[in-house]
This record gives structure tokens, C-alpha cells and sequence, in this order.
């Protein structure tokens, strides 16, 4: 029986690495794997998946109004071969009705999808993907990375614009210049209460 897995992890957690190896490891055994990328994140390519070790591959865009469980049982349909696993990068742009179609990408077509994102934004709330993942997965794992300013674990992200931290603004700014660091809880904190 195929599941939902949501794979959550803060800002260069190593997310996309992981979905590049997934995607290889399924591909060295001759099976196919669909990988999407939301259109919304141009850091590198709206239809590739990069880590910063360099790694890039291919990947369907997805934009608002796609249809993902059309999208995938047209391809299975096909006569193309039988898809093994989904593949989503940045799964925390999707919308809750792009994550309900994940389920029945799951349910009605029984292929395993593994969605890969970040939890929360800057602000520190879910996003809409994440939070429609988060209700509806079967699986849902934490990929781990250390904190910018100490060894704890990182679960936050601080964005900076121009060098100053900020804690508020619109949840998406594409293209702006900005960067974002992983953090722990207490070293957000301090962020912003003056500690660091
Ligand atoms: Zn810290």
C-alpha cells in the first residue's frame, strides 16, 4: 500500500540533496520517478531541483492551477512505463488542494509520493502546503541540520534583507536581497531580542 510521506526540514537541511538521491536510487533500478518543482521558486531554475553541493536534475513546474493527480494518472495511462514513486520538491508552496491531490495520487492510483519542504517560514507559521501536509501524511520525518550560531538543532529560519534580520513581511519574496539561516529556537530569539 503506497503512503504519503511529508520529509520537513529547515533552510539547507540538505532537502534537495536527498530528493536528487531518491530520485537516482529508484533510477538505478530501471524504475521512474516524477519529480516536481513548485514554479515559484526561481532560485535556480523553475524547472530544476539544485542543492548547493551542485547537484541539479530536471523537474516538472508546478503552478498554481495544476493539477496533479490529472498530471500524474494521464502519465500512468500512458503508454509510458508504470511510475514507481512522486517526488515534490519545496512541497511547502503547493495549495491544500495540490496536497489533497497528492492523496489520491496515493489513494486511487497507489504510488508512493514523497513531498520534501520546509515547516515554517520566517515568521515561524506553517505554511499552506506544509500545514495541509502535515494533516493529511502518512509519514512525516525530520531531516536534520545544526544551528548558524550553535550545536542545537535547527527548527527555525531567520531571514535577513540587506544584512538586518527581519521577523515580519510577506511570506514569499523571490529574487529580493535577501538570505536565510538556520537556526535554533533560542538563537531566534536572541535574534531579535538584541543576545546575538
Ligand atoms: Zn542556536
Amino acid at each position: 500500500m503506497a503512503h504519503l510521506y511529508f520529509k520537513y526540514g529547515t533552510m539547507n537541511s540538505g532537502k534537495s540533496i536527498e530528493i536528487i538521491k531518491v530520485a537516482h536510487n529508484y533510477e538505478e533500478q530501471g524504475k521512474r520517478v516524477l519529480l516536481f518543482t513548485p514554479a515559484i521558486d526561481t532560485r535556480i531554475g523553475e524547472n530544476i531541483v539544485g542543492s548547493r553541493t551542485g547537484l541539479t536534475r530536471p523537474a516538472i513546474p508546478v503552478k498554481a492551477d495544476t493539477d496533479l493527480f490529472e498530471l500524474v494518472r494521464s502519465e500512468q495511462s500512458g503508454e509510458g512505463q508504470r511510475i514507481s514513486c512522486v517526488l515534490v520538491d519545496e512541497a511547502q508552496f503547493l495549495n491544500k488542494r495540490q496536497v489533497l491531490e497528492l492523496t489520491w495520487i496515493v489513494d486511487e492510483l497507489d504510488i508512493p509520493v514523497m513531498a520534501f519542504g520546509l515547516k515554517n517560514d520566517f515568521r515561524n507559521e506553517l505554511f499552506e502546503g506544509s500545514y495541509n501536509l502535515l494533516v493529511n501524511a502518512d509519514k512525516i520525518e525530520e531531516i536534520k541540520t545544526i544551528c548558524w550560531h550553535c550545536d542545537r538543532k535547527a527548527t527555525m529560519v531567520v531571514r535577513s534583507v540587506n544584512g538586518v534580520p527581519v521577523s515580519e513581511g510577506d511570506q514569499i519574496m523571490i529574487g529580493g536581497n535577501d538570505d536565510y539561516k538556520p537556526v535554533c529556537r533560542s538563537c531566534y530569539r536572541k535574534t531579535f531580542q538584541g543576545g546575538l
